[in-house]
């Protein structure tokens, strides 16, 4: 049993589906080594900015109570400010997802009277009940908040025009979603980012730009606030938190956002200096260490995803050879059986939780029934192995993460063989 397909055997992976499997594989080597290459880069500029600010022992030790002088905390924020190239950081496992991180950054910066403007078209669904789009309590439009949006234009390109059209004397954050979230959108690379920035500043200066970065941090070698954005937000269980961090948010950009932000989330005349870092500091610097790598796990992941089932003749976004901004992987499986079908081969390639079924149930803010495929180590931490999809015409699945390449070819490789098993894709096609 030393040899590798025995290996994959013992996983209920069956020859063809392996030999099928292992030739697109072999195929994304040029692929892999440039992502590699990233990985490299960016994980030199993590450990360079852990020792530029001394990291040490003493800083792992975290504070309870109050949190007063954490340096530990104060320190990580350095690191995380320096990283994403930018004046400053909150960086708190009292941020509790993200969600909360970019609706503090938002809400911090916003004053009754102002106008949030969206130009990368509909926001991340729970962001419509952040903005009242949908009847919620505390939302910006209880506060008189308004909300406007400049949807995409064909081929999913921020439109200049529609930009400049809703721009006004109001308009005070302009708000981009990197990643497509649970859409078949086109994620915005931070090139395109940099240059809408420019953009909205040359139309009305006093403008803040605020990224929305989940699923995008470490994908590239630039982060949006190191092209022009003022803050950005994202969530620790996703890519920057390694895996590791079992909590927390961050927002990042200039200090006067960072200073907002934080007299929010503590309060008025206590912004940073309060907050415990309680027990999270060591898996939230070891976690932000390895970010770099496993992203590049995830990442190789999504586009063997892509390879293998274009080659079968589905959907995907984006396309297997197109160049990547984030994590997130949607395949267009055209019936609720194949879904299920998907998502049982992530569910049972998982380490935790294998032997479950996933099944559809009602989601709060959709409006249909989700089904959800995850065996996390950290709950609902979606830079480990998982999918999910909405069970609605296309059939759009969305697959994410994997904190070693190795499992997410696994969970890829194990959703073909589901999708055999279940008869939905024909035998032959594998030959
Ligand atoms: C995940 C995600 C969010 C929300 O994060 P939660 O941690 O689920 O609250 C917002 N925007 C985008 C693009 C995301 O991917």
């Amino acid at each position: 049993m030393s040899k590798l397909n025995d290996m994959y055997q013992k996983l209920g992976i069956e020859k063809d589906v392996y030999e099928f499997s292992k030739k697109i594989l072999d195929s994304l080597k040029d692929r892999f080594e440039a992502i590699d290459e990233t990985a490299e880069y960016n994980q030199l500029k993590v450990l360079c900015a852990m020792q530029e600010n001394r990291v040490s022992e003493a800083d792992l030790k975290g504070s309870t109570g109050y949190g007063y002088d954490d340096l530990g905390r104060d320190r990580l924020e350095r690191v995380y400010a320096d990283v994403f190239g930018c004046e400053d950081a909150l960086v708190r496992p009292q941020i509790t997802c993200g969600t909360h991180a970019i609706t503090l950054a938002l809400f911090s910066n916003l004053r009754p009277g102002d106008e949030l403007l969206y130009i990368s078209g509909k926001p991340y669904d729970t962001l419509e009940s952040v903005i009242g789009l949908r009847d919620s309590k505390g939302s910006f439009a209880e506060y008189g908040i308004t909300y406007a949006q400049a949807d995409l234009r064909d081929g999913g390109y921020i439109d200049e025009e529609k930009v400049r059209q809703k721009i006004n004397e109001r308009t005070r954050i302009v708000a981009i979603q990197r990643s497509k979230g649970y859409d078949t959108r086109r994620s915005l690379s931070v090139e395109e980012i940099g240059k809408a920035a420019q953009l909205v500043k040359s139309i009305k200066k006093d403008v803040l730009v605020f990224v929305d970065n989940c699923y995008g941090e470490f994908v590239e070698r630039i982060e949006p606030s190191e092209a022009g954005a003022d803050m950005m937000a994202g969530s620790l269980i996703k890519n920057p938190g390694g895996g590791l961090s079992a909590v927390g948010g961050y927002i990042a950009g200039k200090r006067e956002c960072v200073e907002n932000a934080a007299a929010r989330l503590t309060s008025p005349g206590l912004g940073k200096e309060v907050g415990a870092s309680l027990g999270m500091l060591p898996s939230f610097y070891q976690g932000f260490f390895m970010a770099p790598t496993v992203t590049a796990s995830a990442l190789k992941g999504a586009v063997f995803a892509a390879a293998l089932y274009e080659r079968l003749g589905f959907e995907v976004y984006p396309r297997a050879d197109e160049k990547r901004t984030d994590i997130i992987q949607a395949v267009t499986l055209r019936s609720k059986e194949a879904l299920l079908s998907f998502c049982k081969g992530i569910q049972s390639a998982s380490a935790i939780d294998s032997f479950v079924s996933p099944t559809p149930s009602d989601m709060p803010g959709y409006d249909c029934e989700v089904v959800m495929a995850a065996g996390d180590f950290i709950s609902g931490s979606s830079i480990e192995l998982s999918a999910d999809a909405p069970l609605k015409s296309p059939y759009n699945v969305y697959f994410q993460g994997g904190l070693t390449q190795f499992h997410a070819f696994a969970g890829i490789i194990k959703t073909l063989q589901c999708l055999a098993d279940d008869k939905i894709i024909d035998r032959s096609a594998l030959k």
